[in-house]
């Protein structure tokens, strides 16, 4: 095996989508199952110089006191989601990587979030001094893995929403407020990826938390020469909707209204079912419709939490829309998938492809990965099919030497 030159740190490491990730990894490294829902492994992408699986090295920050290897086996027994057979094969990878995850930060999430936090979390730290432990913690995996490159995905549990325009728009403006008396308005989220990009690393927000959507953190990231993008990965309901509501719009149907219920069983269902924490994924579930018809069509969405469904969501839409003499028609669809075996394929492209543009020398928010994301940071575009040619585009640049 190579000796890992990449880091990939996962932040909310033994949740759902963390424990799929390093499973499938580990399955990817061995050559155990089929590249089917990696977009890094399409034939329009072979040409790039993209990292291969066994330079990757796994660790993370997570705040429950659990073992990756049950959380893995829970998508096996209770969603049956996963072959037990892959995560036995993968037991001591396993093992090694849960002895480099580090406790994770508390600050502002919110008490659904907190209730979730072990004992070795530290209760009442400062957003500078959490800032500190977090980024020393990378820095340590980054000296011991002896590593080129550190990617950090944020996929921890959705925090409640904070407005990024309710904050200081430059980094001079905003760092002041880590150190004031009283509590930043900074949740979790960015508090790790100020601690990422301020010490060069990359930055992937997959959750719709505030992360490093502000403007003053884009300029952080910029400052030095690092990069970032988010959010909210795109996995689901959301996907159909960015590719079916161009439809609608080319074939200048109108859309009167789109319903959207969602219904799942897993933790991340838990946490959104605190109605402040939903707010956030809401709000993300339901905008680009406006951004994409030119319009605004009566939207509703919900998301409830049904225990017994586990990991496999359901998402039934209804869309009533009007065609030629104003004759209403219906479209429903509903789309059964299991989360985190959806999001997991895409959280591994976004590290590839952002591991690439740092070679590349990329700097900023990389706009064009807005494919694989609900609320992509710095885009307006949500059709699906023309972010999708974003990412085609990059791919064809001229590589310089390293990419
Ligand atoms: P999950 O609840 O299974 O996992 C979240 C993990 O984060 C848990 O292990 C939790 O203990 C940990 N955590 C919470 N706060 C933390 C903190 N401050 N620091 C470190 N760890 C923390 O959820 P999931 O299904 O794995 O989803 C993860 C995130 O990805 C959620 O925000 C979700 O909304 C988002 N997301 C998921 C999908 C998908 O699964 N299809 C799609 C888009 C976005």
């Amino acid at each position: 095996m190579a000796r890992p030159g990449i880091g990939i740190w996962l932040i909310g490491a033994k949740g759902g989508v963390a424990s799929t990730t390093i499973v499938g990894l580990a399955a990817l490294k061995r050559r155990l199952v089929p590249p089917f829902g990696l977009v890094s492994s399409l034939p329009q992408f072979g040409h790039l110089r993209l990292a291969g699986w066994n330079d990757f090295a796994v660790a993370g920050h997570e705040i429950r006191d659990v073992r990756l290897v049950d959380e893995a086996m829970k998508l096996a027994t209770t969603s049956r989601a996963i072959d037990p057979r892959l995560i036995e094969s993968c037991q001591a990878e396993l093992a090694e990587i849960d002895g480099r995850v580090r406790p994770g930060t508390i600050y502002q999430v919110g008490q659904t979030i907190e209730a979730l936090a072990g004992d070795a979390v530290p209760r009442g730290e400062s957003a500078r001094d959490a800032i500190d432990r977090v980024r020393d913690d990378m820095a340590r995996f980054v000296e011991t893995a002896r590593l080129e490159h550190l990617v950090v995905v944020n996929v921890a549990s959705t925090e409640r929403p904070v407005d990024p325009a309710s904050l200081p728009p430059t980094w001079a403006e905003l760092e002041p407020l880590l150190d004031r008396a009283g509590p930043s308005p900074l949740p979790a989220s960015s508090l790790y990826a100020i601690a990422a990009l301020g010490a060069g690393h990359s930055y992937v927000n997959f959750t719709p938390s505030l992360g490093s959507a502000p403007e003053a953190i884009d300029e952080l990231a910029r400052l030095g020469n690092t990069r970032h993008m988010g959010c909210d990965g795109k996995t689901g309901e959301t996907l159909m909707k960015s590719v079916l509501a161009p439809m609608f719009g080319l074939r200048h149907l109108q859309v009167m209204s789109w319903v959207g219920h969602n219904i799942f069983g897993n933790m991340d269902g838990q946490v959104l079912d605190d109605p402040g924490n939903k707010a956030a994924k809401v709000a993300s579930k339901d905008h680009l419709l406006g951004d994409i018809l030119g319009y605004k069509p009566q939207t509703h969405v919900s998301i409830e939490y049904i225990e017994s469904l586990g990991d496999w969501k359901t998402a039934w839409d209804h869309v009533h829309f009007a065609g030629f003499l104003g004759t209403p028609m219906t479209l429903q669809f509903i789309w059964q998938g299991c989360d985190s075996l959806l999001a997991a394929p895409l959280v591994l492209d976004l590290i590839r492809f952002t591991e690439l543009a740092h070679r590349r020398g990329e700097t900023g928010r990389l706009t064009f990965l807005a494919s694989f994301f609900k609320s992509p940071y710095g885009v307006r575009e949500h059709g699906f099919v023309r972010q999708f040619q974003m990412l085609e585009a990059w791919a064809r640049k001229r590589p310089g030497a390293n990419g």
